[in-house]
């Protein structure tokens, strides 16, 4: 919507082998070229597991693809005795684009809370990496009917203490719980109306000005029959794409949705 280049990112969660994850991009890049794809009109990326982004940064590199990529998560640390941790400068190294951070599945499987999840974005902007922040409220909120509430509070605690200037290149990712790879997608209504209050937040947090460039994507089962409809709501920049982004015929269509 206005002005703002629509961005597609596929989290792949834990899923393809390093292997299975060439191929994955192979065969996204050809589906996408063989359709005329203008990247500059709909930026697509894709954010494989850790284990993967070396092979797929290598084929990106390397065949110079039009595809960014990044990581799922990232430590708030740069260094140090975190055994199992994967910190920003790591990511840099390898070329990413883009961290998400606060995904709903790290903020239940791996207790993050809005703390944490701050410290994650900090650390991302620390690296040169855009985070793609991650918000979203469980069913009981949305049956309460407290959603807007429970999403402007994580916007406002996750990105305390970032700049306008960092600001101006975050990614907002408004993924309702209840929708998240069980099938039922938000309504567009639900979305835009989610994604409005966030920009209208942004902007009181910052500048109308700097909210106006702040890409707002949603998230929750989008698949090519429904991203259409999804994406004509005027705050709504893009999509993160879980399950429908392992499936390049699929993802691709949905990088398509002005097809
Ligand atoms: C996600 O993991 O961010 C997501 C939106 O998943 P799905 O598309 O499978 O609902």
């Amino acid at each position: 919507a206005s002005g703002r280049t629509p961005l597609m990112a596929g989290n792949w969660k834990m899923n393809l082998d390093h292997l299975q994850a060439t191929h994955l991009v192979q065969k996204l890049d050809w589906t996408l070229r063989d359709g005329k794809h203008d990247f500059g009109a709909v930026e697509v990326a894709v954010l494989p597991p850790f284990t993967d982004i070396r092979s797929v940064q290598t084929l990106i590199d390397g065949d110079r693809l039009d595809l960014r990529f990044g990581a799922q998560d990232l430590s708030p640390h740069d260094a140090g005795a975190y055994t199992g941790d994967i910190s920003g400068a790591f990511l840099a190294k390898l070329g990413c684009t883009y961290v998400t951070v606060g995904h709903s599945e790290r903020r239940e499987y791996h207790h993050e809370g809005d703390d944490v999840v701050n410290a994650k974005v900090q650390a991302a902007f620390k690296h040169g990496l855009t985070p793609i922040f991650c918000c979203g409220e469980g069913l009981e909120v949305r049956q309460a009917g407290t959603h807007v509430e429970h999403v402007l509070a994580q916007v406002e605690a996750g990105l305390a203490g970032v700049t306008a200037e960092q600001a101006r290149t975050v990614v907002v990712a408004y993924e309702p719980i209840w929708a998240i790879g069980t099938g039922e997608v938000a309504t567009p209504d639900d979305a835009q109306e989610v994604c409005a209050a966030i920009r209208t937040k942004l902007a009181e947090l910052y500048s109308g000005d700097v909210a106006d460039g702040i890409r707002i994507l949603y998230g929750g089962s989008v698949k090519s029959g429904n991203v259409a409809a999804i994406m004509a709501q005027e705050d709504v920049d893009g999509a993160l794409v879980g399950g429908a982004s392992i499936d390049p015929g699929e993802f691709a269509a949905i990088c398509r949705f002005r097809d």
